[in-house]
């Protein structure tokens, strides 16, 4: 008896919507409540400390003990206004989640009792017992301890009755071990070189910040069906399990209706995120069934990022007090729409200018082009480096499947910027004439802000898209931290900025007008970069093979795609960014093999386990009801009617015999692969041969498992299958 599949599915069939009525009528009222923010330092601290987190915050100026000291107080006071009893460093290891050691406020002080306690020395910097993270080795040979750093840039918050302080994870000999600190890196690269290509155009320009804003997918499950699947619990995504008959066919879920139970979770998890100062804004159902989206208002890249991280801890919490589990997988259900992460990007001046967004005369459309082009150049230059940015395991499922952008790194810019483009492309070198001149600003430059108003013209397709006013990067996969596509994102745009100040620079020091040798440059990037520019449908088997022509990568597997990130070139551009040195880079691309090899691994051990002691068993409890029915029909008929009628019934028993002799020999096989590819030496080498060893077994398994349930008594299948997984 199936005991815990039925078991759930009762158990699901009565759940209760878990009203919730959070306690505000106005979001601004609650809006950043559990934020050190700029209000809440002001109250707390003195002006002078304030003024030193503010210079930090805007000015990197580092922030000296003393103050640090001042901080520690005010933060600790207002922590302890709002019940906080213990603090904690928060950071983002290479697990890809977030981490922190829960330390009390409170000290005994000998005489049976005690203070609540804070110094900027426990706020500056701590050691966390880090020794299971990863480190790609480089902890073993610098044979340094790793510690957290306070990131001032980002605000410390409240979760539950623990002040959270956003740090860097870093060895003692300065190696990156985290997420955050190559992107900070990449940030501060971005605006010093952004900052100096402004000036051609504003002097008044002093700071440029990227900015980010994501839009996060994902699917809810109840929990008790979750918990009756040990292959969404182990590995995150169903390893088997044949598609409902119902799918997304019918389109009819897309800003469908969302069932009440899932309306007080979004409702709880806004409200969470309010307060937390995470700006979510929209909500409503994406393709397929049981999947959502939640999207905040843009910002800073690093608060954002950390916004996104925070908000998928905050997701799995809320989750549980709905009975939901949430899947971050970018594909949880075979066939099924997966989920993305698009991340929407730009650059914005301390003046109030998005740097991608037309603007209102010919002179700041001249700066839009500037950043514009040099964002397709960049992507034309890199795309492969971007690829690598978006590499997992999960991620591999989706990018080229159903309604996923493809592996093809592409840009896509519209019909009315191709013509500005193609326009620019067609200007002489050297000087303009007067005419040209004229033209230029008049038809090319001055028609910019027409885009804004036509947005008619977008592609669902592209891995990379112009969508008016900033990028949206859409093959990051749901799971991911933002952090390492910013990263990258931040780091070539920087590069490339560096390489067109140089050029133009140098043309002005030959004797051209700044605008003139602005558009020249332009005109050349727009031609070398042609080729990354598609407009069409991205998922169109003629866009492979067109890609192929254009010498454009289709880079499927994550194993594969690394390979770029420790190219020399690539290498070089970490370096020269000051974002990571090689020891780093190596290390990280370590860390990403193995984590992509165990993935792979635990799927393979986990589906192992699932097919050999719950569908085998299940295949050969019915195989025996069949047998012992045939041989009553034996017994009863004569053998003209016998044959007539058992012939189903033995073509049956046939059928499962030979599907369990497949799944039982080829888990053996899966298995012996699995000792062979372990063996090797090598992160790479390992990477590689469970991609190519070990992986296709998961879907021949499958592909047994997943027939043996249309033939198998409903009610004797052991596991919830996908239309009770998706439609319950
Ligand atoms: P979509 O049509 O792709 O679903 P949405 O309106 O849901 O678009 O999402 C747009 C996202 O782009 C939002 O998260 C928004 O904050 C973000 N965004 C808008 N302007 C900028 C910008 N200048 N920089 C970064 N992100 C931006
Ligand atoms: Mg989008």
């Amino acid at each position: 008896m199936p005991f815990i599949r039925f078991e759930a599915l009762k158990t699901t069939m009565h759940r209760q919507p878990i009203e919730v009525d959070p306690p505000y009528t106005r979001i601004s009222d609650i809006f950043g409540e559990h934020v050190f923010n700029k209000k809440a330092m002001q109250e707390f601290m003195t002006p002078e400390a304030y003024k030193s987190v503010m210079d930090a915050m805007i000015h990197g100026k580092k922030i000296d003990r003393n103050i640090a000291d001042q901080v520690a107080v005010g933060m600790k006071s207002w922590a302890l206004s709002k019940n906080a009893t213990h603090y904690t460093h928060w950071f983002q290891p290479l697990t890809g989640s977030t981490a922190e050691k829960h330390d009390s406020f409170f000290q005994p002080n000998g005489d049976g009792g005690g203070i609540e306690k804070f110094t900027g020395n426990l706020l500056v910097q701590q050691e966390p017992d880090a020794s299971s993270f990863p480190n790609g080795g480089i902890r073993n040979t610098f044979e340094a301890r790793g510690y957290t750093a306070w990131d001032p840039t980002s605000p410390a918050f409240i979760m539950g009755k623990t002040l959270c302080i956003p740090t860097v994870f870093v060895a003692y000999t300065g190696e990156a071990l985290d997420n955050k600190a190559p992107l900070l890196r990449a940030l501060q690269s971005i605006d010093q070189i952004a900052t100096e290509v402004c000036q051609y155009f504003d002097k008044n320009v002093k700071k440029v910040n990227a900015t980010l804003g994501w839009e996060q997918e994902y699917f809810l499950v109840d929990k008790a069906l979750y918990n009756a699947r040990p292959d969404l619990k182990m590995t995150g995504r169903t390893l088997l399990g044949h598609s409902a008959a119902k799918g997304q066919q019918l389109d009819d879920h897309y800003f469908g209706a969302i069932p009440d139970r899932v309306r007080f979770f979004m409702r709880e998890l806004e409200y969470e995120a309010h307060r937390l100062g995470i700006p979510a804004t929209t909500r409503h159902n994406e393709v397929a069934p049981m999947q959502y989206e939640l999207a905040p208002m843009f910002e800073e890249a690093n608060v954002s990022v950390d916004h996104n991280s925070l908000l998928m801890d905050l997701m799995d919490r809320v989750a549980a007090r709905h009975n939901f589990k949430v899947l971050l997988h970018e594909k949880p259900y075979a066939g099924v729409n997966g989920s993305g992460k698009h991340n929407n990007w730009s650059l914005s001046t301390d003046t109030g200018v998005n740097l991608l967004a037309p603007g209102k005369t010919p002179k700041s459309n001249i700066q839009f082009l500037t950043f514009f082009v040099n964002t397709i150049k960049a992507v034309h230059d890199h795309a492969d480096l971007l690829r690598a940015a978006i590499a997992s395991a999960g991620n591999d499922h989706r990018l080229g499947a159903n309604e996923a952008p493809p592996a093809i790194i592409s840009v896509f810019i519209g019909e009315q910027l191709t013509r500005t483009l193609d326009a620019i492309e067609q200007l002489e070198k050297g000087k303009l004439s007067p005419e040209q001149k004229t033209d230029l600003k008049l038809n090319v430059v001055g028609k910019i802000p027409d885009v804004l108003l036509d947005n008619t013209d977008r592609n669902r397709t592209s891995p990379f898209a112009f969508t008016g006013n900033k990028f949206e990067f859409r093959a990051v996969g749901s799971a991911s931290n933002c952090a390492q596509p910013m990263t990258i994102m931040n780091s070539i745009m920087a590069t490339q900025l560096r390489k067109f100040k140089a050029t133009v620079d140098g043309l002005i020091k030959g004797g051209m007008k700044k605008d003139e040798a602005i558009f020249n440059v332009l005109r050349d990037y727009i031609s070398e970069s042609k080729s990354i520019r598609f407009e069409g449908d991205g998922y169109g088997d003629a866009w492979v093979k067109e890609a192929e022509k254009r010498g454009l990568n289709n880079v499927k597997t994550t194993p594969e795609a690394l390979d770029f990130y420790v190219t020399p070139e690539a290498i070089k551009l970490f370096e020269e960014n000051g974002v990571m040195n090689k020891v780093e880079v190596e290390a990280r691309h370590e860390i990403m093999l193995e984590e992509y090899q165990k993935k792979i691994q635990i799927e393979s051990r986990v589906l192992g386990d699932i097919a050999g002691n719950h569908i085998v068993p299940t295949a050969i409890n019915y195989q025996n009801r069949l047998l012992s029915n045939v041989k009553g029909l034996k017994q009863v008929l004569d053998e003209k009617s016998f044959n007539k009628v058992a012939k189903e019934q033995l073509h049956m028993i046939e059928e499962i015999s030979s599907r369990i002799s497949v799944i039982i020999s080829e888990k053996e096989a899966m298995i012996e692969t699995r000792k062979k590819c372990n063996a090797l030496e090598g992160a790479r080498e390992r990477a590689v041969a469970y991609r190519n060893e070990v992986f296709p077994f998961l879907n021949t398994i499958r592909y047994e498992c997943d027939k043996l349930e249309l033939l198998i008594d409903d009610e004797l299948w052991p596991m919830p299958k996908y239309r009770e997984l998706i439609f319950s």
